[in-house]
């Protein structure tokens, strides 16, 4: 069976950097399972995918345009200590919710504390990174109506309810 739209598909993965760091891998835990088709996975390797079937091995990069996005500097700003009351003790790293310009939620990341003066950074962290996966596709099968109907894939490695 091919991978294609409203099938759900389970993949090992290794992410690493262009450094060969590894960033996130599957490996020593269940697949990745994700319905192909619905934007569960950064773009590039879901078009990557398209077509694969079971037992295929394949090795993508994805530019940042098509993973995290370009890295923008206007996402980083500098707020004053107050805006974080409540929190004990403010570290450099640290990470917390905060609404963005278009009313959605963002994570944005501490990167530097200058006595009274906080600044964070709303990129996601791989933002602005070219991504390279080595994927080996484990199992494809089809969605059920009601996970193509919830956009995500039900049961073992999916969403549990
Ligand atoms: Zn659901």
């Amino acid at each position: 069976m091919q991978i294609a739209a409203k099938k759900a598909v389970s993949i090992d993965y290794t992410l690493t950097n262009d450094a060969g760091e590894v960033i996130d891998s599957s490996a020593g835990g269940a697949p990745l399972v994700y319905l192909h088709g619905a934007g569960n996975i950064i773009p590039g390797l879901e078009r990557s995918l398209e077509g694969k079937q079971a037992g295929d091995e394949l090795n993508v990069s994805v530019e940042p345009e098509e993973a995290y996005g370009e890295y923008s500097p206007e996402l980083v700003a500098t707020l004053n200590r107050e805006m974080f009351e409540g929190v004990d003790e403010l570290e450099v790293g640290m990470q917390f919710h905060a609404s963005g310009p278009d009313g959605g939620m963002q994570i944005v990341t501490v990167r530097d504390i200058d006595g009274n003066d906080v600044t964070v950074d709303g990129n996601h962290p791989l933002a602005g990174q070219r991504l390279n996966f080595k994927v080996k596709v484990v199992n494809v099968r089809d969605a059920s109506d009601e996970e193509v109907a919830h956009g995500h894939v039900h049961g073992e490695g999916g969403h549990q309810h």
